[in-house]
């Protein structure tokens, strides 16, 4: 039996994590989990899986929580509760499945207790790769990948030699707007950019999808999940997301991982690895009806986001805190309508720009960094 502990347990990775859990009662049990602010769904969650610890986001969800639950679960909050919840002594392995750079302190807190950690939580190693893959080396404890595109290297990776890899080559769906020229892109609103075209996920990612910011994302996490340099990560379009992600090797054999794009598929192996379970529920991949796939190089001119985050990730240290810091400030106000969609653009290079790196930054530095570019962006949009 694995006891986990879900942070996020309400968002879109949270709940599909909840859907394999349930499948595999005799293997895996929830026994803490984290919410932010919805507290019906959590309530059933509760009343669900019975955990035994969850946290909330403020004092307010605390107060309406405690008491609609069960006297001996036990209800915290804020940034304490988090790592509270992800350092439970019962649990192996901590699922991080909250959005944002608050994730990183209790995935700091949970590898320092030597807790296996399934990562979907992208902005945490984006925001301070060097300190968590460091972390974790030195505490011995697995990171495992959660996102598609890393499950898929992981994948391709298993039984290899690092040293024979010529490259990565993380595919990109295109998102939203995929089909639209960059004047097409001036007035586009929230409700259009949320319709992603294979995947339904949280309003965030959907967002970063279409800046293809998402995907920039991706590139910083995989420079640090597979210690690989960045002339070495390559992106490539391709429309069905169905090649999840590619390993070229020095000898030219590639290697890809497929299938239906399910993030149910990519957790559960993130749960069971080094084994894989049977999934009755998942469906089943079939190439024959899907007749074609196809391919086309990454624009960066198209996507100014992917190049931003290169530019990030070649400078290192504080660079890209201020990349993820400035994106989560500028999606959160353009899914307010207070700034446009190619406005998340101009702002994220205006706060680079502004910015001199601190290379080698302390945990320190790096929180003072991320608050710093979020206000700058805010003085910036008002
Ligand atoms: P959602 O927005 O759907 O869910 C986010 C979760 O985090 C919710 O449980 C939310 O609580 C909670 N939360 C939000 N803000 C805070 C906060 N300040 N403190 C504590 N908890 C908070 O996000 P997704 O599930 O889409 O994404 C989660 C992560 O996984 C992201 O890093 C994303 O990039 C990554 N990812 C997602 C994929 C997907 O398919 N969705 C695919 C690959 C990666 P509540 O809703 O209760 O307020
Ligand atoms: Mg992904």
């Amino acid at each position: 039996m694995k006891h986990i502990s879900l942070l996020g347990a309400t968002g879109s990775i949270g709940t599909q994590t909840l859907d394999v859990i349930r499948q595999f009662p005799k293997q895996f049990s929830l026994e803490a989990m984290s919410v932010g602010r919805n507290i019906d769904l959590a309530i059933e969650q509760i009343h669900e899986f019975k955990p035994s610890v969850v946290s909330v986001m403020s004092k307010t969800e605390y107060d309406k929580l405690v008491h609609q639950v069960p006297s001996d679960t036990k209800i915290v909050w804020g940034n304490e509760g988090l790592s509270e919840v992800a350092t439970i002594s019962k649990v192996s392995i901590v699922v991080n499945a909250v959005i944002g750079s608050v994730g990183l302190a209790p995935t700091l807190a949970a590898i320092r207790e030597g807790k296996t950690i399934a990562i979907a939580n992208k902005e945490t190693l984006v925001t301070a790769g060097h300190i968590v893959t460091n972390e974790a080396k030195r505490a011995n404890v697995p990171l495992l990948p959660v996102d598609s595109e890393h499950s898929a290297i992981f994948q391709a990776l298993q039984g290899e030699q690092k040293s024979e890899i010529d490259k990565l080559i993380l595919t990109a769906s295109g998102g939203s707007f995929r089909d639209r020229s960059r004047s097409d892109l001036k007035d586009v609103t929230v409700q259009e950019a949320l319709q992603h075209p294979n995947w339904s996920m949280g309003a965030k990612i959907t967002i970063d999808s279409a800046t293809m910011m998402n995907k920039g994302l991706e590139i910083i996490e995989a420079h640090w999940l597979f210690d690989i340099p960045y002339e070495k990560i390559d992106v490539l379009l391709h429309k069905e997301s169905i090649i999840h992600s590619m390993v070229e090797y020095i000898d030219g054999s590639v290697i890809a991982q497929l299938g239906t794009p399910d993030m149910k598929v990519p957790i559960q192996y993130a749960l069971t690895y080094p084994n894989r379970f049977q999934n009755f529920t998942n469906e089943r991949l079939r190439l024959s009806e899907i007749g074609q796939l196809h391919f086309q190089a990454m624009d960066v001119e198209r996507y100014r986001c992917v190049e931003f985050a290169y530019e990030a990730g070649r400078i290192g240290g504080t660079m890209p805190t201020v990349l993820n810091a400035a994106n989560e400030v500028a999606v959160s106000y353009f899914l307010q309508n207070r700034l446009s969609f190619l406005g998340i653009e101009s702002v994220i290079e205006q706060a680079m720009t502004e910015h001199e790196a601190i290379q080698q930054p302390s945990l320190e530095e790096i929180v003072a960094v991320d608050l710093e570019t979020r206000q700058f962006i805010d003085t910036l949009i008002k």
